[in-house]
C-alpha cells in the first residue's frame, strides 16, 4: 500500500488504483452535478452508459442524453437506463428523460443543444485527426453548454504504468502531455469563449509528483450567458444522429401519474381517518354500553358568498366542519380534512386541484365536499 487510493504490486509492477480510476472519474462528474446542479446533461461517448446509469440518481437532472458511434456498445446495457417498477409505484417529482444517439461528435445535430453540461470522459483520445479538428466547434460553438469536462490520458504517466509501450489503448490515436492538452484546451477555451481549469485524477506514486496525474481534466465554464439554444436550432435543422433509445420516466408532473397518485394518498388517508372514527367509536361504545345510534347529521359546507376569497372560506368551512363522522355505515371524511394532511396538500397545491383530480375516482357526498367510505364496523364486531 503506497497511498490512500494507490496500491503497487511489488511482484508485477502494477498500478491499482483505489477506487478503481474510471469510477473516480464518474465520481468526479457525479460531484460536480451535485455542486452545479445541471438540469440537462449529455455524455458524449457513452460507451455502455454507466456514467449516465450514475447520473440518472441525480435529482437535480431532468434530461441525459448520450452519444456513441458504437451503437452495439450502447445498446447492450443500455435498458439499465430504463425505469423500474418502483418508479411506477412512486412516481418522482421531477420529470426524467433518457435519450441515447448514434452518431459522431464531429457531426452537429439540434438534438444536442440546450445542454447545461457535457461530459466528454476518455473520448478525445479516440477521435480521429478530422474529427478531432471538427470536435470543438462542434462542443463549444454549436452545443454551447455552460459546462464542459473533457478528461483524456496524461502521457507522462505512462511510464509508470508496466507494459505501456506507446499508447494505454489500441485504439487510442494519441495520448497527449500536460503542456499538449492545455495548449489545445486554452486554444478552444479562447476561441468559444470559455474558461477553463486544470485538474486530474490518480496520485503518482511518492517520488514521482512531477509526471502529474494519470487522468487529465479541463474543466471549462462558458464566459457569458447566451441563448445558443435557439438560433442554432432555427440554424441547423437536419438531424445526423439515429435515436436508439428514450424513456421517459414517470413523474408527478404528468396529470395521470399525479392524479394516480392524488387518489391512492385521499383513499389511504381516509382508510386511517375510518379506522381511528371506528376505534374511538366502539370503545366507547363498549365502555357505556348503550345503544347509541351510529348517526350524526351531515352538514355538508357551503362556501359562502360575502366577499371571502375559497381560501378563507375553506378555512372557515374546515374551523366548522373538519370533523369526520359516522352516518349509519358509513363515514364521511370533509374533504378540506383530507386536504389539511401534508401530503395531500403537498401533492395537490390547491383544494380546487384536489377536487379536480379525485372527482369520478373516489366517493363523494352529493354535493362533493366529503369522501364517503364504507364503514366494516359491524363486520368487524364479528370477529369479536
Ligand atoms: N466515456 C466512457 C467512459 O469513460 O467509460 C467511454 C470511454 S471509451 C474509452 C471511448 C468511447 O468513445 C467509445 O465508446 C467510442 O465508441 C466512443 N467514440 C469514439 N469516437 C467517437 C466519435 N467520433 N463520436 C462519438 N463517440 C465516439
Amino acid at each position: 500500500m503506497m497511498s490512500m487510493n494507490l496500491q503497487k504490486d511489488t511482484f508485477t509492477g502494477t498500478i491499482n488504483f483505489i477506487p478503481p480510476l474510471y469510477k473516480q472519474r464518474y465520481q468526479f462528474i457525479k460531484d460536480l452535478v451535485i455542486k452545479y446542479k445541471p438540469k440537462k446533461v449529455a455524455d458524449l461517448g457513452c460507451a455502455d452508459c454507466t456514467l449516465l446509469w450514475m447520473l440518472k440518481f441525480c435529482n437535480c437532472i431532468e434530461v441525459l442524453a448520450g452519444l456513441d458511434i458504437r451503437e452495439n456498445v450502447m445498446r447492450e446495457k443500455m435498458h439499465k437506463l430504463s425505469p423500474l417498477p418502483g418508479d411506477y409505484l412512486q412516481p418522482s417529482e421531477r420529470s426524467l428523460t433518457v435519450t441515447l444517439h448514434h452518431g459522431s461528435v464531429a457531426h452537429k445535430d439540434p438534438c444536442m443543444l440546450g445542454f447545461d453540461l457535457v461530459t466528454c470522459i476518455e473520448l478525445i483520445e479516440h477521435l480521429e485527426a478530422t474529427e478531432l479538428e471538427k470536435f470543438p466547434e462542434v462542443v463549444f460553438d454549436f452545443m454551447a453548454p455552460a459546462m464542459v469536462v473533457i478528461s483524456t490520458p496524461n502521457s507522462e504517466f505512462n511510464p509508470l504504468l508496466p507494459g505501456v509501450t506507446l499508447f494505454r489503448h489500441s485504439d487510442h490515436k494519441f495520448e497527449w502531455d500536460r503542456a499538449q492538452f492545455q495548449r489545445w484546451a486554452i486554444d478552444a477555451a479562447t476561441r468559444y469563449d470559455y474558461t477553463v481549469e486544470f485538474t486530474g485524477l490518480g496520485t503518482p506514486p511518492p517520488g514521482t509528483e512531477d509526471v502529474g496525474f494519470c487522468t487529465q481534466i479541463g474543466v471549462f465554464m462558458r464566459k457569458h450567458l447566451k441563448n445558443t439554444e435557439t438560433v442554432n436550432s432555427e440554424t441547423h435543422t437536419q438531424h445526423a444522429y439515429k435515436t436508439v433509445f428514450k424513456a421517459v420516466y414517470p413523474s408527478l408532473k404528468d396529470e395521470k401519474y399525479l392524479q394516480n397518485a392524488v387518489v391512492n394518498a385521499v383513499i389511504f388517508e381516509a382508510e386511517i381517518i375510518k379506522r381511528r372514527l371506528l376505534g374511538d367509536f366502539k370503545s366507547e361504545h363498549m365502555e357505556h354500553n348503550d345503544n347509541t345510534e351510529m348517526k350524526v347529521q351531515f352538514q355538508p359546507f357551503m362556501r359562502c358568498s360575502k366577499n371571502l376569497s375559497l381560501a378563507e372560506t375553506e378555512k372557515l368551512a374546515a374551523d366548522r366542519s373538519m370533523e369526520p363522522f359516522i352516518d349509519g355505515n358509513t363515514v364521511c371524511i370533509p374533504l378540506v380534512k383530507i386536504f389539511s394532511i401534508p401530503k395531500v396538500n403537498q401533492l395537490c397545491g390547491t383544494f380546487e386541484k384536489l377536487s379536480k383530480l379525485i372527482a369520478g375516482k373516489v366517493a363523494l357526498s352529493s354535493d362533493g365536499s366529503a369522501v364517503i367510505v364504507i364503514s366494516t364496523y359491524e363486520n368487524e364486531e364479528q370477529d369479536y
